[in-house]
């Protein structure tokens, strides 16, 4: 038996690992899936041979424990392309002047300016969790309308949501969105800007390294199913019907997956309702091989539902890379016909080589991108709904105190637990 089981080998159970296998303690990871990293996924393009991210890529400056790990593994951070060109769609031609044309440029400054005095305000508060603020229990759409917003203001910020939040505008508060603008200026614009680097060889490569330096014992493709704390011990079944006890567990799986595992004893009411209602993140990110496009272009707009794109880099063949993102459910045809529409909307210049995603809404061990918080749901993801109970510790970036939603947040909510366990069993 060893010490601890960690269910999960995203950066969460990853980070866990670790830091328990520092302090000494024996560790098995199960993972449900075939893969390590979660919603970390570098993997390479069609047949050339970078890797891309198809999940999460980029941290930012004051992301300090994965800069830390980066170094501690030797792994090079790339830094993020700066903008050399903007482009706006706004709903009947691209633009590369201004957002919008001439007559509708003072209101929409002012739009911009009312969602930046907003945004601001927020400075200094108690971020995610400001259960008292007026916009914790206002949606997204109810505060664009409150706000009177033009039409060209809730484009741009409905773009900068399918990278900052991504949840239906109906169902999400609309705190996050002004959250992650707070952190650049109030203005969604500099949000890129904030995005300062990626990893080189991909983000996945780390997780890799942070379980093989761990020394766990890896459990692939077999998800858990029942996690029982009685007798003195943890008992886990898995699905291939093996059984793994352990001292102690890490529950490191996200919010809209733990529902898969059924607890004896149960959860706390709280974390049994979130994990029915499950979070409001539901991203689409596709990345799209192009000849023709310059890298460093910007465009917001909208174009067959993909809102937000950029030129990220050229790859090894002498291609460009173009990110694209979206609310999943508005991205109904992912159809190459559809796709090239939507890039040449943007970049009438491009040729689509090919484009790929990965669908994380119906990949069950997700069920979601990364965390949006629903209206009335914040309470539900703070800390004392998910402390320890018995031998049972939870992590995951989406219950994060911190950095919650990044890759950040993973890394602090495993350490974390990993910390909770060693005040009482270190070796
Ligand atoms: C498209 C996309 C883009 C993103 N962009 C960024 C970004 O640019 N920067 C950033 O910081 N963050 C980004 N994120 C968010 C970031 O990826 C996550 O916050 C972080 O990776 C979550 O780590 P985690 O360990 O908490 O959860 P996960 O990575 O989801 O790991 C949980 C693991 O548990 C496993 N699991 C689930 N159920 C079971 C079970 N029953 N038994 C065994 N194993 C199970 C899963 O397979 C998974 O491997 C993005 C996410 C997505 C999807």
């Amino acid at each position: 038996m060893r010490d601890v089981a960690v269910i999960g080998a995203g950066l969460a159970g990853a980070a866990a690992a670790l830091r328990l296998r520092d302090a000494g303690l024996s560790v098995t990871v199960i993972e449900a899936r075939g893969r390590l990293g979660g919603r970390t996924y570098t993997r390479n393009f069609g047949d050339i041979s970078d890797r891309l991210e198809f999940g999460g890529g980029w941290i930012c400056e004051r992301h300090a424990r994965m800069k830390a790990l980066a170094a501690r593994f030797g792994i090079g951070l790339r830094p993020t392309l700066p903008i050399a060109e903007r482009r706006w769609h706004d709903g009947q031609v691209l633009r590369t002047d201004a957002p919008v044309a001439a007559d509708k440029l003072a209101a929409h400054l002012r739009g911009l300016q009312a969602v930046q005095a907003d945004s601001l305000a927020m400075l200094g508060g108690s971020g995610r969790w400001e259960t008292g603020s007026p916009w914790a229990a206002m949606s997204f759409a109810e505060y664009m309308d409150a706000r009177g917003l033009p039409e060209t203001v809730r484009r741009e910020f409905i773009a900068w949501w399918t990278l900052s939040g991504s949840g239906d505008i109906t169902k999400v508060n609309v705190l996050d969105a002004l959250l992650s603008a707070s952190y650049c200026g109030g203005t969604m614009e500099a949000t890129l800007e904030e995005l300062t680097h990626t990893f080189e060889g991909g983000v996945g490569n780390l997780v890799e390294r942070m379980i093989a330096e761990s020394g766990a014992e890896v459990i692939l493709g077999d998800a858990v199913v029942e996690a029982s704390d009685r007798d003195g011990q943890a008992s886990l079944r898995l699905s291939s019907g093996r059984e793994v006890t352990a001292g102690q567990v890490v529950v490191a799986v996200p919010v809209n997956a733990i529902g898969t595992i059924r607890f004896d004893p149960a959860l706390r009411p709280a974390q049994a309702r979130l994990s029915a209602e499950r979070h409001w993140g539901r991203a689409i990110k596709v990345l799209f091989r192009v000849q023709g496009v310059k890298p460093g272009i910007l465009v917001t707009g909208e174009a067959e539902g993909l809102r937000w794109m950029f030129s990220e880099r050229e790859l090894s063949d002498g291609s460009t890379a173009i990110i694209g993102f979206g609310l999943y459910d508005e991205v109904p045809d992912t159809s190459h016909a559809a796709m090239l529409s939507a890039v040449q909307r943007f970049f009438p210049e491009a040729t689509l080589l090919g484009h790929d995603w990965h669908d994380w809404i119906r990949d069950p061990w997700s069920s979601g991108t990364w965390v949006s918080h629903g209206l009335g749901q914040s309470p539900l993801f703070a800390g004392p709904e998910w402390a320890p109970m018995g031998r049972f510790h939870f992590a995951t970036s989406d219950i994060a105190a911190e950095a919650s939603g990044w890759f950040e947040g993973a890394v602090l909510s495993g350490e974390a637990a990993a910390d909770a366990i060693l005040t009482t069993h270190r070796p």
